[in-house]
């Protein structure tokens, strides 16, 4: 439970803290709020050479509003997008994130390029299609959530690269509703469903649902969205739709669950969430 020995040091600056990250080369790594590199170092799952702690650097905190998407700063933490009803989708899912200890400490920008498929933004990052911001010595560049999760715990985010922000689409008007299946209430996703849509009168103008824990990655449940798009929201249409919701993944079994249980929990939870959603929208 002792990490390996190494070197820290906490820039004041953007510019510093890549510079950091390139001098040192591959073995270093960033500190946000710790609650995932920390227990693998504990373990002795990664031993990095340096931790750059991104606390110091300005800017890098904050939810605000700007041209239809809300800004969200890599280090603010889930507790805010948790109290920050407005965001949706994201706020919910934050809110459902272990307990209040790991709420205040863990960071968007660090869940989102940590790459778990067990963690539970990354799926509301897809249905959302967000977009990150990544700063690194050639300068700035974009990737949608779509891009950013390449394998399990393997992102876009480059070795010398500082996720900055993230920027999420207000989805104004759409309703939302997120299922996550755990034995105990703040354990990991067993599964997970996030859904957003959106409803002209009965019938389902948009819908995307968004997959936890049902693969190597987030993942989005294609088919149970094409089966709903123009369709009549009615109960039947929404049951039948959501029996697709597992098709195409491939989960893996652990001591929690089979494969096909976390199929047949992917299911039910889609019905769930879409029919929560559903009620969201008035
Ligand atoms: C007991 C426990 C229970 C948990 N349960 C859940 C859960 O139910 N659901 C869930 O989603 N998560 C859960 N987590 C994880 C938690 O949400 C983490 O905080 C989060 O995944 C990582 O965020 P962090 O800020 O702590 O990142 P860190 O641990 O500091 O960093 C994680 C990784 O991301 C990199 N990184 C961090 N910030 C940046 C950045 N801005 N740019 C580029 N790279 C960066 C780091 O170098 C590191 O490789 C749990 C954690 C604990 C300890």
């Amino acid at each position: 439970m002792i990490p390996a020995e190494f070197e820290y040091t906490a820039p004041e600056s953007l510019d510093d803290a890549i510079r950091a990250l390139v001098d040192a080369g591959e073995d270093a790594k960033l500190l946000a709020g710790g609650h995932s590199l920390i227990p693998l170092m504990k373990l002795r799952l990664a031993a990095p050479s340096l931790l750059v702690d991104l606390r110091k650097v300005p800017g890098l905190h904050g939810v605000e509003r700007q041209n239809g998407a809300w800004r969200i700063g890599a280090l603010t933490p889930h507790a805010v997008l948790e109290h920050s009803p407005d965001l949706g989708v994201t706020s919910m899912v934050a809110a459902t994130i272990a307990d209040p200890q790991v709420r205040h400490r863990g960071t968007i920008g660090g869940s989102l390029a940590h790459g778990d498929s067990a963690s539970d933004l990354p799926a509301a990052m897809l249905i959302t299609e967000a977009e990150v911001t990544l700063q690194g010595p050639n300068g700035q560049r974009s990737v949608a959530a779509a891009d950013l999760f390449k394998d399990y715990m393997t992102t876009a985010v480059g070795d010398d690269e500082v996720l900055t922000e993230v920027r999420v689409p207000a989805l104004d008007g759409w309703g939302c509703g997120h299922h996550k299946f755990n034995r105990r209430s703040e354990d990991w996703a067993m599964v997970g469903v996030c859904v957003v849509v959106k409803a002209s009168g009965p019938t389902c103008e948009d819908i995307r649902i968004g997959l936890t824990s049902m693969g190597s990655v987030p993942s989005r449940a294609t088919a149970a969205e094409a089966a709903l798009r123009g369709q009549e929201l009615s109960a039947e249409n929404i049951a039948a739709a959501a029996e697709l919701a597992a098709d195409g993944t491939n989960p893996p079994a652990d001591l929690n669950a089979t494969a096909d249980y976390k199929r047949h929990l992917a299911r039910v939870l889609t019905r769930r969430a879409i029919t929560d959603a559903l009620s969201s929208t008035g």
